[in-house]
């Protein structure tokens, strides 16, 4: 595995530092400063390759700019886009997949180990907790498709967003004073903003016989499921959405994912 990258050498290195064990992980680091070109230009990539010492043609590049998608391409290579910037897959037609991000980099795709860390169609993630009252959303109907969503303030939780790719993923919801609850989430662009913004969506898998808006509500997120996509129809939407219900109230019973149950942190200290 190589990191082939037109930054300056002594900044990947600077970058690389942060990250304990990250440097370790690639047989050959390359800068832009260590050839004549950089991306778009094959160069690198063929540089990376020699380096490595395996054939331009039997390697897969993941790339998150356009110029680089061409720089593989360029080299022969098989490349996996994960644009950088959302809603901009249409500049990165020349790649030869374009995942929302790394988190759905499905490396048996293209003849390399399978990633060993998903559990019954589940990815644990490092866990992470929101929360806040819950706030009005923007009246999609979700309740008549019979799947409310109990939107919590994506200022509030701005952290949070920039750190999670839209997707689906789910987790423990407590309520107040009510419990807590399994609860499987969107993290999605909102139509109505002009996609500028995300919001937050959990579903908790309860049946309430009333709203609760304004009540405090705190997530921890545990783990994820699969990206946002698009559909055919309501009805292949509403579909999925059951079945991610399903996946997440399944593996929420592993003790993997129930541990966090009874965290202190979903309970609020009224
Ligand atoms: P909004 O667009 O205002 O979010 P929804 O149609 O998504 O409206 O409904 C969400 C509201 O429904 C929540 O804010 C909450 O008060 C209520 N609700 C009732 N049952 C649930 C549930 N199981 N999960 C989430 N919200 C629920
Ligand atoms: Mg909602």
């Amino acid at each position: 595995m190589a990191l082939a990258s037109n930054s300056p050498r002594a900044s990947i290195e600077s970058k690389i530092f942060y990250h304990q064990g990250w440097k370790e992980l690639f047989s050959v680091i390359i800068g832009g400063d260590e050839v004549k070109m950089g991306k778009p230009s094959p160069e690198i990539f063929l540089e990376a390759a020699k380096r490595l010492n395996i054939e331009p043609s039997s390697c897969l590049v993941i790339e998150d700019s356009v110029p680089g998608v061409t720089a593989g391409k360029a080299a022969g290579m098989e490349v996996v886009a994960v644009p950088s910037i959302p809603k901009q897959s249409h500049l990165y037609t020349s790649a030869d997949e374009i995942i929302n991000s790394l988190l759905d980099l499905q490396p048996e795709k293209w003849g390399l180990p399978q990633f060993q860390d998903w559990v019954e169609g589940t990815l644990p993630l490092e866990p992470s907790y929101i929360g806040g009252p819950v706030i009005k959303g923007f009246g999609r109907g979700s309740k008549v498709l019979g799947i409310p969503t109990a939107n919590l303030s994506a200022e509030e939780n701005s952290d949070f967003l920039s750190e999670h790719p839209s997707g689906v993923y789910f987790g423990w919801a407590g309520l107040s004073n009510r419990g807590v609850y399994k609860m499987v989430m969107s993290i999605g662009w909102n139509p109505y903003f002009n996609n500028t913004e995300k919001t937050i969506e959990p579903w908790l898998l309860h049946e309430f016989h009333e709203d609760f808006y304004g009540e405090e509500l705190r997530l921890v997120v545990v783990g994820y499921i699969r990206p946002e996509a698009n559909f055919p129809s309501l009805e292949r939407l509403v579909a999925k959405i059951h079945n991610d219900k399903k996946v997440a109230e399944r593996a929420l019973d592993l003790p993997l994912y129930s541990k966090y149950k009874d965290d202190p942190l979903l309970k609020t200290t009224l």
